[in-house]
């Protein structure tokens, strides 16, 4: 990276900081990661000089040439990865491509049906704190009270009294593969259109490990930066007859200018997970989170949601070791363990009784499943023991050695 230390020593020294936290932590947190050294050296170059209104060929500005290459490659790949007829790269966010896709497809006041916070639903699905819930009529499912999992029937039932205009599918914290066929279906009895946000698996899904969900949905939104491993960001698939609808939803409807330095990194990443490395590491991620789950599974006080996992993620219910999701995050970042407090799908309030705990960034990493077990095992002796100073002190010790011994390389 350019060193602008003496132009800028505050932000210089802010970014060695956390890269230094970046390299010091166990990073656990189910929608970070590690984007190549490419994907970075593309977001800080000159293209984020280049105002880029509108498609290619059909800017509001001159001299787009280069970028406008850009932007098709990153399309193309996008449409090549995950078989989609339709790629619109330029949201800026997961959250804006929701929210082209809302503008696309329901009026203000239309109903939306998506999975619930507490089940593990993203709040651009129609929390009432999110303009998603604010403009539109939101209604929710949730999970199987005694299996934690979906519960296609009961969805069924929802959807029919409901009548939703829009049915979502996706997840932020739910560690099953999803059955996009089922939903479907469901959308179909219905007459909704059916939208699946594959944010969080879309590296799996590129890495055909878990369904694509352009086989049968109408839109799939994601982001990039999840397992997919790219740069922050958002896209868009759908089936073909969609398009104009989509490219205008998201201009001008909902955007101005794109962020070509970060189409680009797009494109980088996309390129990346079609290599047959990408699909090593996916399956990688998978094991990892398995392994971390079986050491979970022996646990007497730590639950572990519907008992297992598919993909990258898991939440563990705390409630038997008697700390809240925010104290257990915050002891186990204290001896350099990040991970994040999570709602229980059956958890009666808003407390946060859990916390999720994610396998894309160690993976990145290069732990293998003994390293993810050492790092759960660590994890479970912290949580069962939290005010034995030795212990803590040990199980720090331990996390030093397991990153000296994986270094960042990428
Ligand atoms: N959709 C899902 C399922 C997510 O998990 C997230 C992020 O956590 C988003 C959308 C929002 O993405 P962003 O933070 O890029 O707006």
């Amino acid at each position: 990276m350019y060193d602008f230390s003496k132009e800028d020593p505050a932000i210089w020294d802010a970014i060695a900081d956390e890269q230094h936290r970046q390299d010091n932590v166990i990073e656990l947190i189910a929608s970070e990661n590690i984007a190549s050294k490419a994907v970075r050296a593309a977001q800080g170059s000159v293209l984020t000089n280049k105002y880029a209104v509108g498609y290619p060929e059909k800017r509001v500005y001159t001299g787009n040439e280069a970028i406008d290459k850009i932007d098709k490659i990153a399309k193309q790949r996008a449409e090549e990865l995950f078989h989609a007829p339709y790629a619109n790269v330029h949201p800026h966010s997961g959250s804006q491509a929701n929210q082209a896709v809302y503008a696309a497809f329901l009026e203000p006041g239309d109903k939306i049906l998506a999975m619930s916070e507490h089940a593990g639903g993203h709040f651009t699905h129609g929390q009432k704190n999110n303009f998603s819930g604010q403009l539109y009529e939101s209604h929710f499912y949730g999970v199987d009270p005694e299996t934690e999992l979906l519960d296609y029937d009961k969805i069924r039932e929802i959807a029919l009294e409901v009548k939703p205009k829009l049915l979502i599918a996706g997840a932020s914290a739910y560690s099953h593969i999803i059955d996009w066929h089922k939903f479907r279906e469901i959308a179909d009895e219905v007459g909704a259109i059916f939208m699946v946000d594959m944010a969080h698996i879309a590296g799996l899904v590129a890495a055909d490990l878990h369904p694509n969900p352009m086989e049968v949905a109408d839109v799939v939104t994601s982001t990039t930066h999840k397992t997919l491993r790219g740069p922050r960001g958002g896209l868009i698939l759908a089936k073909e007859k969609y398009a104009e609808l989509l490219d205008t939803a998201v201009f001008p409807i909902s955007q101005s200018g794109a962020l070509e330095h970060v189409i680009a990194a797009k494109a980088i990443a996309l390129g990346e997970a079609l290599t047959p490395e990408f699909h090593q590491y996916a399956v990688q991620i998978v094991k990892n989170a398995q392994a971390m789950a079986n050491v979970f599974k022996r646990d007497e006080k730590i639950r572990l949601v519907s008992g297992g996992t598919e993909n990258h993620e898991m939440t563990l219910d705390l409630n038997a070791t008697g700390l809240t999701g925010h104290q257990a995050a915050e002891l186990l970042y204290s001896v350099g363990i990040a991970t994040n407090k999570e709602l229980l799908p059956l958890e009666k309030g808003d407390t946060m009784e859990g916390i999720r705990v994610g396998t894309p960034t160690i993976t990145s990493r290069q732990f293998d499943e003994s390293d993810a077990e050492i790092t759960a095992e660590i994890i479970s002796d912290v949580l069962n023991h939290p005010n034995d100073d030795q212990l803590l002190h040990d199980a720090a010790a331990q996390v030093k050695a397991l990153i000296e011994s994986h270094p960042i390389t990428r």
